[in-house]
């Protein structure tokens, strides 16, 4: 039997799966290849083998290439030598000169003829076996069998060899991959002892870069990583360690280190230990996070000083004195607010998450209608991103009260300009607001009251502008001489309530002995607060049931009466009411504040009439006097002429019989002196006169041709002698002549009131008169260099008894220039005057020369 080649092998790449791995299954089929002359020989044979139920392939013709079919899967090749044993040795040396063949064993199959020497030359053919006819197909199925076992066999070494390969291969690469990964790992991979000094049998390259030492100055000995750990955190780290082994669970730590330079690093390090019965060693990573540290350091410090600007933001918030409420942009979420705004609003703040939710705060209008939710300033500053400044707004609080909040709204932009939130800050105004209220309600009053005399329609006015200032109704009743109460004014900002109050004061007349009401505040001049008037309390005071009624009807839930009380005298009294679904209100009960308005605007409102009355008084008191005056001067002035005739008869008489007296002289000077003080008398006398004739409106002229120069020139002369006794030069200027149509005697009194004054506060200086005309006009000028008046004194000087000098010092009766300025003015003129203090002063009379009567 031929054995098996010598340099038999297991071809290299058979059974190699595509992908490489070259697992070849156990059920990879092993075929046969059937090699003949003749295709039924060879048929035949296949039928033999049949049962085996293998794939058999049959080549009959030296055409067709085999080459094809010598694959890896051949198990056997059968060559049917048995027609003739060279045409099959010729057949399978073909065959096996194809290199795929080679490891491919070949059985023959030859004639009962063959003899040794023919299977011999067989036998340079390699891997070949001989069977000889008769064929037994047992043998011949137990021959293939053999080699499809062998070739499965084959097959299976094979494969398991290429695993084994592969594994090899794999294994390399891993290793290959582990070095590359090591060497890149940012941080050192090591394997130390699991004690201190942390001595590493293995570090990685990076050892370098972390610690400056090399990975060999590690491995062999000449440093070891316990050495460069920090002093103050080699105990953690041993402890940490040690805690982890006891545990046998990995373990995580950050500690600082000391680099060869000495530079101080941080480090994360992650670590276990490998156990044999024992610990034997403790492997891991340490990396460097000295910069991370840092970052996270620095951001732990923002974090920090974040922390810090929002604590100090709201500790400001809740000390400003102002409400603040901070929402988010867009939505509008509530982000912060402090305890002010709460205390507010008193309630607490909304969870409002969109502006839509602002609809459920209670701002309202004046008209008491509710804001909708787009009307708050923040959501106007949320749609528009525009500031809301200095917004008044009314607030409707739980308690009932409504509140006036000044609001200021505005944006906050982020770096990019974007709208991050909006801030509104708020303050309670209400006070301020009613104060304001009050102070302008009582300085538009007391204009009022000042306007007129008629005091009757200027408290009707008052307590008309008192509604809705104070109240939401208003009366008033004065005391009447007959000791009555009469309903002076009544106002209401409801028409029907005011009409029941009216009905009211007809049904039930109030009366001074009443024992409440503006009857009793009348009697004692104790103002009456009733803060909350209840149902009870209108039982208690009604006299009966259409009484009862109508109180019910004026629907007041808070009244307040106050006296017009001035001088000791109490004139009447005024009440404020506070109604049923009268205007929303701060507060809806009369209180102090309001108490000292009312009793203020009643003191006002008696002044008022107290200085009505009193101005009556006044002027009937200056009627008398002007009517005394009007018939004393009369009577005053009756004696006068026949007084100076007989002065001037005595004087005529005085150098007749006694021219040889030596005291005629003397007599002369005291008739002299006597006709000097009678004409001061008659001035007096007619100055009075003048008074009253002015005050009833009587002062007549009597116009006639007449020359202002000459009239000057006449009085001027009159007053020289009295000028030179005051040591004052009298100058006449101007032109001497100007003509006109003037009442004579009135022109000289002017010029002698001007005179006289002129001597009497001229300081003994120069006196200048003058006389000029301009057309249709003559002007009077006299000038003295005296005293002077002060500005203040300038304008009042006109008026009737005013005077600018003491009477100590100067007498007289500060009528002079109240008389001639009547005079000017009753002839179509001015009069005026310009001085200086201690400079003199200059009075300047202009006239019309022809008046149009
Ligand atoms: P009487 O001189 O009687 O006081 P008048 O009506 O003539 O009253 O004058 C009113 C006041 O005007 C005087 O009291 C005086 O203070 C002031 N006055 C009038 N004329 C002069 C003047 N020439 N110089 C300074 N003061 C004058």
């Amino acid at each position: 039997m031929w054995g098996t080649h010598p340099e038999s092998q297991p071809p290299p790449a058979l059974g190699r799966k595509p992908d490489g791995t070259g697992e070849v299954s156990e059920e990879t089929a092993s075929s046969l290849l059937l090699v003949g002359e003749q295709l039924e020989d060879l048929t035949g044979l296949e039928e033999l083998l049949a049962p085996l139920r293998h794939p058999v392939h049959k080549v009959a013709s030296w055409s067709e290439a085999p080459g094809a079919l010598l694959d890896e899967s051949l198990a056997c090749i059968l060559v049917d030598a048995r027609r003739s044993w060279s045409v099959g040795l010729e057949l399978a040396r073909r065959l096996l000169s194809y290199p795929h063949a080679r490891y491919i064993p070949v059985l023959f199959l030859g004639a009962h003829s063959c003899g040794v020497a023919d299977l011999m030359r067989g036998d340079t053919l390699g891997t070949v076996d001989c069977l000889l006819e008769p064929l037994s197909p047992d043998i011949l199925r137990l021959k293939v069998g053999m080699y499809l076992e062998q070739h499965r066999r084959q097959a299976l070494m094979r494969a398991a060899l290429e695993r084994a390969e592969h594994a090899e291969a794999v294994a390399r690469e891993s290793e290959r991959m582990l070095h590359t990964l090591l060497g890149n790992v940012p941080g050192m991979v090591y394997r130390s002892t699991t004690r201190e000094p942390w001595s590493l049998s293995y570090a990685s390259q990076a050892a370098l870069a972390l610690s400056g030492y090399v990975a060999e100055d590690f491995m062999e000995g000449r440093v070891s990583w316990g050495e460069l750990i920090h002093p103050e955190d080699a105990p953690r780290v041993r402890e940490e360690v040690k805690r982890a082994l006891a545990m046998r669970s990995p373990f995580t730590l950050t500690y600082r280190i000391h680099t060869r330079t000495g530079e101080e690093r941080w480090v994360w390090e992650r670590g276990v230990g490998i156990f044999g019965s024992e610990a034997q060693a403790l492997e891991g990573f340490i990396f460097d996070i000295t910069s991370f540290r840092g970052a996270q350091q620095e951001r732990e410090r923002l974090h920090e000083q974040l922390e810090f600007q929002h604590q100090r933001l709201q500790a400001i918030l809740q000390q400003l004195p102002v409400a603040v409420h901070l929402a988010e942009a867009p939505s509008g979420r509530t982000l912060n607010f402090n305890a002010q705004a709460e205390a507010l609003l008193g309630h607490a703040m909304l969870p409002c998450t969109c502006v839509e939710d602002y609809a459920q705060y209670h701002a309202i209008h004046p008209d008491g209608r509710r804001y909708a939710a787009e009307e708050y300033p923040i959501s106007r500053v949320l749609a528009t991103g525009k500031p809301q400044p200095q917004e008044e707004l009314l607030y409707d609080r739980p308690d009932g009260s409504v509140r006036v909040f000044l609001i200021n709204a505005g944006p906050i932009w982020d770096a990019k300009g974007k709208l991050q939130a909006v801030v509104a800050s708020f303050m309670d105004i209400t006070a301020l607001k009613r104060a304001e209220t009050h102070q302008t309600f009582l300085a538009s009053v007391s204009e009022t009251l000042a306007s007129s005399l008629d005091y009757e329609a200027t408290l009707a006015h008052v307590v008309q502008r008192a509604v809705p200032a104070l109240g939401d109704g208003c009366t008033l009743d004065m005391l009447e001489p007959d000791g009555s109460l009469r309903r002076l004014a009544v106002a209401h900002g409801d028409s029907v309530r005011k009409e029941i109050s009216q009905e009211l004061a007809r049904h039930q007349p109030l009366r001074l002995e009443d024992p409440t009401g503006p009857g009793a505040v009348t009697r004692t001049g104790n103002t009456e607060l009733v803060a909350e008037v209840t149902d009870e309390l209108l039982v208690r005071y009604a006299k009966n049931s259409r009484h009862l009624e109508l109180l019910r009807g004026t629907g007041i839930t808070s009244s307040l009466i106050v006296p017009l009380h001035a001088r000791d005298r109490t004139f009447g009294a005024l009440s404020f009411f506070y109604c049923r679904g009268g205007q929303p209100r701060a507060s809806r009960r009369y209180g102090q504040e309001e108490q000292r308005l009312a009793e203020d605007l009643g003191r006002r409102a008696a002044l008022a009439v107290d200085n009505a009355s009193l101005y009556r008084e006044a002027q009937r008191a200056v009627q008398l006097r002007d009517d005394f005056l009007s018939v004393a001067s009369h009577e005053l002035k009756t004696p006068l002429t026949p007084l100076n005739l007989k002065l001037s008869a005595l004087s005529r008489e005085i150098p007749r019989c006694c021219d040889q007296e030596p005291r005629a002289q003397e007599l002369q000077r005291h008739l002299e002196m006597a006709r000097r003080q009678l004409r001061k008398l008659s001035m007096l006398i007619s100055a009075l006169f003048d008074i009253s004739r002015i005050a009833q409106g009587r002062l007549t002229l009597d116009v006639t041709e007449t020359d202002l120069g000459e009239v000057l020139g006449e009085v001027a002369a009159w007053f020289a002698p009295e000028a030179a006794r005051v040591g004052s030069k009298l100058w006449v200027e101007g032109e001497p002549h100007v003509p006109g149509r003037w009442d004579r005697l009135r022109l000289e009194q002017v010029i002698t009131n001007l005179l006289s004054n002129a001597i009497r506060y001229g300081a003994g200086r120069p006196i200048r008169a003058r006389v000029e005309s301009d057309g249709a006009r003559a002007r009077l000028v006299v000038r003295d260099e005296g005293i002077g008046i002060s500005p203040e004194a300038q304008d009042r000087i006109f008026g009737k008894f005013e005077r600018a000098v003491s009477d100590r010092h100067y007498g007289g009766l500060g009528l002079g220039l109240y008389i001639t300025r009547s005079i000017v003015e009753a002839m179509g003129g001015t009069i005026r005057v310009e001085s200086r203090l201690g400079q003199g002063s200059t009075f300047t009379v202009d006239l019309p020369r022809s008046r149009q009567e």
